[in-house]
């Protein structure tokens, strides 16, 4: 790997180094992305030995530099405008653009997310530079090559691949929500916070936003913390309200498998795996779910599985905390029943 690599052939890079993670808000609430990009960002930046930069953009975001520091950045550039106030394309990539002209960080990693693509894409035609779309791994060859190795699902989800950007700096990624970890919480880790200015006054920006339509029902697994998810063993889309009811006793969000979103019973934005969402909830149910590893590389890092089958050789046993083996349309009526006790709530 790195000894084999032809580090003559490249240019010299030198005068980039440090990892740069841009952090998403939304109405300063930073998205749960950033964070964990922060956590691996940290990783990376320790191989290489440099520091690890967040870039915080928004209108009133002053408190997301702190959290910046809390969750691992050695400094924060901040840029606080209110032309900054709702995304839009233009400012926030010309935001990055100048800070990557002067910072000159080696790696820049952005959420997988509509914005993180967004903004990546816009940099990216600006550079003469790679974006590796989607990464699920990321890691770096030490010195001298200092290569970010971005993989991601290939051919069909079929195979991973490495892409590495041997030529041009910075080397950029977008990565996907739920797959690295945060580092936890530590409000007395401080950096420094350097102020950049936005340049781009009102007038010079063409898009305005005029207003923000919440889809109704649309469903956040990537934020939840608790996660009721539903397979083939269902049998049909309408136990699917079943699993809905122990949702809401637990203040949660219904997940499903491949073969049930296949089957029609259930929309796509609930599908949970390899080419669904990666989830990172507290608790998972994994009910009539047999554990495929295209489902499990998606739910593994839940903090606790609860497991509802009634094979009790599943695979999916071997990723629960507590596995139950039965009937799943006895045993969910009666955690919802039990659920709703402990919360005080009735129904009927
Ligand atoms: C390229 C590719 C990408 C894929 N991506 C994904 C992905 O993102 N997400 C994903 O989930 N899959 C994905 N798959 C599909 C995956 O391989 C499995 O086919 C799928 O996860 C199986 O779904 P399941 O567990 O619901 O169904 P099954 O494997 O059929 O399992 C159903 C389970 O329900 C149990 N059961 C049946 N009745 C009951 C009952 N009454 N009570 C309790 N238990 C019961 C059975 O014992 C069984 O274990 C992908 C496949 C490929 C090839």
């Amino acid at each position: 790997m790195a000894a084999e690599r032809d580090v003559e052939q490249m240019p010299d890079w030198s005068a980039y180094r440090g990892v740069l993670i841009v952090v998403e808000q939304r109405d300063g609430k930073a998205k749960a992305v950033s964070w964990q990009l922060l956590g691996e960002g940290r990783k990376l930046a320790a191989k290489l030995e440099v520091p690890l930069y967040a870039l915080v953009m928004g209108s009133d975001v002053e408190h997301l530099a702190h959290e910046a520091a809390a969750y691992g950045a050695d400094k924060v550039f901040l840029c606080d405008s209110p032309v900054l106030k709702t995304y839009r394309t233009r400012p926030y990539s010309r935001v990055v653009l100048k800070l990557i002209e002067e910072a000159k960080p080696e790696i820049v990693l952005f959420g997988a997310t509509a914005t993180g693509r967004d903004l990546a894409g816009a940099i990216g035609t600006h550079l003469p530079t790679g974006l590796t779309a989607d990464t699920t791994e990321l890691d770096v060859e030490p010195p001298p090559s200092r290569l970010l190795l971005a993989s991601r699902p290939a051919f069909s989800e079929k195979m991973m691949a490495t892409i590495l950007c041997k030529q041009y700096r910075p080397q950029m990624a977008t990565a996907r929500a739920g797959v690295f970890e945060a580092l936890p919480r530590d409000d007395s880790r401080e950096a420094v916070i350097e102020r950049l200015e936005c340049e781009l006054q009102e007038e010079e920006i063409a898009a305005r936003v005029l207003d923000f339509i919440e889809e109704t029902g649309h469903v956040n697994l990537e934020e939840a913390e608790v996660i009721v998810a539903g397979g083939r063993g269902l049998g049909g889309p309408e136990p699917f309200a079943m699993l809905k009811e122990l949702a809401d006793a637990l203040g949660g969000k219904v997940g499903a498998s491949r073969a049930a979103v296949d089957a029609g019973w259930i929309k796509h934005e609930h599908q949970v795996g390899q080419t669904g969402t990666t989830v990172r909830p507290k608790l998972y149910f994994a009910i009539g779910i047999s554990g495929a590893v295209q489902h499990t590389v998606g739910m593994s890092h839940s903090d606790v599985v609860v497991a509802i089958n009634r094979d009790p050789e599943a695979p999916i046993f071997q990723f629960a905390h507590y596995g139950i083996v039965g009937d799943l349309f006895q045993i969910v009526p009666a955690l919802t029943e039990e659920a709703r006790k402990r919360r005080g709530v009735t129904v009927g």
